[in-house]
């Protein structure tokens, strides 16, 4: 896995100027390489993974890790890095730091020939069954050193110690970017329910009576084959209600991504319903990912992939709590445990884990998202500790002051973010762009060693 890379200096500022979006010009990020190996590095408070010059490492224990040295900044703004970070986020954000690292899921389903034949077999499996083998597959899931549970946001510590250090070097004096959402939230929220079986679609219409007294509306991902009938009059009632429709895998069957000619196949059937189901955003079944293949659905949103995936069956993590390009596909990244893992892996019915992960989103200002399928909420167990996080969630709302979105609300803004500058207008600092009606400066700065963000006066 370690490979050589020629000895080079560049600009590589784009990832780290796409986050934050201050002002072009006001910062210029510098790699420097050597005959970096590519691996497992700490930087700051971040792990990282990519080529990194100051040295690296196969394996990703937190007390084995090689330390950036000789980052370096300016007071020009000029921040002088041992690593790429474009190479380092995309490394993470895509998981491909997860084929090099050590924590592979071991346990009785790892094979891949296993596990094919186990997701054939699976909907012959009594559901105790199922419940038994998943669980012992899972069985290691507390020893994977990373990405760290329950939230890691590797890529977003990787940025905020690069804004320190340009902060350091500026003496103090504040940078100016467009802050993460729009009318000054401190962050976002999304809920969505992925309906897996024709009992779960029947359960749909209280689901959003309970979303909708919680004063949330959230999105449906319909499966469009072979699972249940889908029928106008569904599609219509959600859409009606102010709910978004989704189109979730094709058949659910477990294979989307396991060969590209028929992956190909079931993408052109998937554009197809997005568009019959009027429909923007998608979701893979279990989870299942490419990122790499990701473009040829069509959607133009994903949210397949998962914060960190050590409950579910392919393992990884994004590694970030922020929404991110993957092309032209906007990643709206699962950055909680889904309710099936709670429930059924870990055997928990309270709310101590999704407010443990709620809490470390928002030390990031960074996107809160669930998945509630409505088949896994029918008990009126755990339908209590639904409406436990739904008044939870509310209450997050109002007191973090909490942008509550749609997914398709929230694709919209982070493209039109991207899209956005701040320039000076007769002296005064001003935002451009669609939606800039919508967006605010904020300002980061240093108080003492500690990066702080705060809200331009309006
Ligand atoms: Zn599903």
């Amino acid at each position: 896995m370690v490979t050589n890379r020629t000895s080079e200096v560049r600009a590589a500022d784009l990832e780290f100027r796409n986050h934050y979006r201050y002002p072009t010009g006001s910062v210029g990020v510098h790699v420097s390489l050597g005959s970096a190996l590519c691996g497992f590095f700490r930087f700051g408070s971040s792990i990282g993974f990519g080529h990194c010059a100051d040295g690296v490492t196969s394996e990703s224990k937190n007390s084995k890790l090689p330390i950036v040295k000789t980052a370096r900044s300016d007071d020009s703004g000029q921040l002088e890095l041992p690593f790429d970070p474009n190479e380092v986020a995309d490394n993470l954000r895509r998981e491909r730091y997860y084929s090099s690292s050590t924590s592979q899921g071991s346990g009785i389903l790892s094979a891949s020939w296993i596990r094919n034949a186990y997701y054939t077999v699976r909907k012959f499996l009594p559901v105790h069954v199922r419940k038994y083998l998943q669980r012992a597959r899972l069985a290691d899931w507390d020893r994977i050193p990373f990405p760290s549970w329950p939230v890691d946001v590797s890529v977003d510590l990787m940025f905020e110690e690069m804004m320190r250090l340009v902060l350091n070097a500026r003496g103090g004096s504040p940078l100016p970017f467009i802050w993460f959402w729009p009318h000054g939230h401190s962050g976002a929220m999304m809920l969505t329910h992925d309906v897996e079986e024709a009992a779960g679609r029947d359960f749909c219409p209280v689901l959003m009576d309970l979303v909708e007294t919680a004063g949330f509306r959230s999105s449906f991902q319909i499966i469009p084959e072979e699972r249940y009938e889908v029928t106008t009059h569904l599609l219509d009632s959600l859409r009606k209600r102010g709910h978004e429709v989704n189109v979730h895998d094709l058949n659910h069957d477990g294979h989307l991504f396991r060969e590209r000619t028929e992956f190909l196949r079931r993408a052109a059937r998937i554009r197809h319903y997005l568009q019959d189901f009027r429909a923007e955003g998608f979701r893979s079944a279990i989870l299942y990912r490419n990122s790499e293949w990701i473009n040829d659905l069509g959607c133009a949103y994903d949210m397949s992939i998962p914060n960190v995936a050590h409950l579910d069956p392919q393992r990884g993590g994004c590694c970030t709590t922020f929404p991110y390009f993957l092309g032209d596909v906007i990643e709206l990244p699962l950055t909680t445990t889904q309710d099936y893992s709670l429930f059924h892996i870990l055997q928990k019915h309270t709310l101590d884990l999704w407010e443990q992960q709620m809490k470390a989103i928002l030390q990031r200002h960074g996107l809160i998202s669930f998945n509630i399928h409505p088949d896994y909420i029918l008990s009126r167990q755990n339908r209590s500790v639904f409406v436990a996080l739904l008044a939870s969630m509310a209450a997050h709302r109002q007191r973090y002051n909490l942008w509550a979105a749609l997914p398709g609300e929230v694709n919209k803004w982070w493209r039109m973010r991207a899209k956005m500058e701040i320039v000076a207008d007769g002296g005064r600092l001003t935002i451009r762009g669609q939606g800039a009606e919508q967006a605010q400066i904020a300002y980061a700065a240093l108080e003492g060693d500690r990066l702080v963000y705060r809200l331009a006066d309006q």
